[in-house]
């Protein structure tokens, strides 16, 4: 089966005139996943002419701003929708304590429920699970518990004893933020497509191990390891305009490169 990412936020903290901070949408069986929400993600959606009734799950990295600021706008959008289907949102538990009260005040009277799921971004453990799509969670390294995100497109085969076995046909992993950390190599290992995050160039590597991100070659490195099918990059510096720079530094180490940038589609 086709799966699909869709690029709503590609850039780091600061926004840029090119960039917003990371967003993604992650189609599998056709269900429709977003990774992280920062600020914008609703518009994008918007622009792209992605109907958020189509949302069905929602997966918090961390909570720095720049993956979660555009929950609250998102989440009131829904209720003035008329949504009815509860919203899952898997993340940190300190992100129901966040949001509650600004949902409360702004969108009290939404009829539709939002589950929160605390996850245990340290914990590598399968946090989602249907009949054609499974979650696990990437403990990452970074200056707040983060955690990354596996998803396996599988179906179930039944076993001559009657029970049933799992086969999986596709992987994606989302890993960002994260320095450079080998210890996730064996859990994204021989994944279709890894989206790694490349904040910075080697040139800037102090500054990256410093602020715990990671440089375009080490996402490369990553990939080459885990021997992924493709890496996607994205989580650009505001201080790098050129985003073709870190596409042609992670190609030095790793062939199957995509740069990613706003609104781009990529089949996964
Ligand atoms: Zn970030
Ligand atoms: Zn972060």
């Amino acid at each position: 089966m086709k799966g699909k990412v869709t690029i709503l936020g590609c850039g780091s903290a600061k926004p840029t005139k090119t960039t917003s901070p990371s967003s993604q949408l992650v189609e599998l069986c056709d269900k429709m996943f977003m990774v992280d929400c920062g600020e914008g993600a609703q518009l994008m959606m918007q622009r792209l002419g992605v109907h958020t009734s189509r949302l069905y799950n929602i997966f918090i990295s961390h909570l720095h701003a720049d993956h979660c600021f555009g929950l609250a706008g998102l989440l009131c959008t829904l209720g003035m929708l008329k949504r009815t289907q509860p919203m899952h949102i898997y993340a940190h538990p300190d992100l129901e304590k966040l949001l509650q009260p600004i949902l409360d005040y702004h969108c009290g009277d939404r009829l539709y429920e939002i589950v929160f799921h605390p996850i245990n971004p340290r914990k590598h453990e399968v946090i989602f699970e249907d009949r054609t799509v499974s979650v696990e969670t990437i403990p990452l390294k970074h200056g707040v518990p983060t955690c990354g995100f596996l998803f396996k497109e599988t179906h179930r085969v039944k076993r001559e004893d009657g029970t049933f076995e799992r086969v999986t046909h596709k992987r994606y992993a989302y890993c960002a933020d994260t320095m450079y950390s080998e210890k996730i190599v064996p859990l994204i290992e021989g994944v279709d497509t890894l989206y790694h995050e490349a904040t910075f160039l080697e040139s800037m590597s102090d500054r990256s191990r410093e602020v715990k991100h990671s440089t375009a070659r080490q996402a490369a490195v990553i990939a080459a390891k885990a021997n992924a099918g493709q890496l996607i990059i994205g989580h650009y510096s505001a201080r790098v305009e050129d985003h073709s720079l870190f596409a042609s530094e992670a190609r030095e180490v790793f062939p199957h490169v995509i740069a990613a940038e706003e609104k781009m589609v990529i089949e996964i």
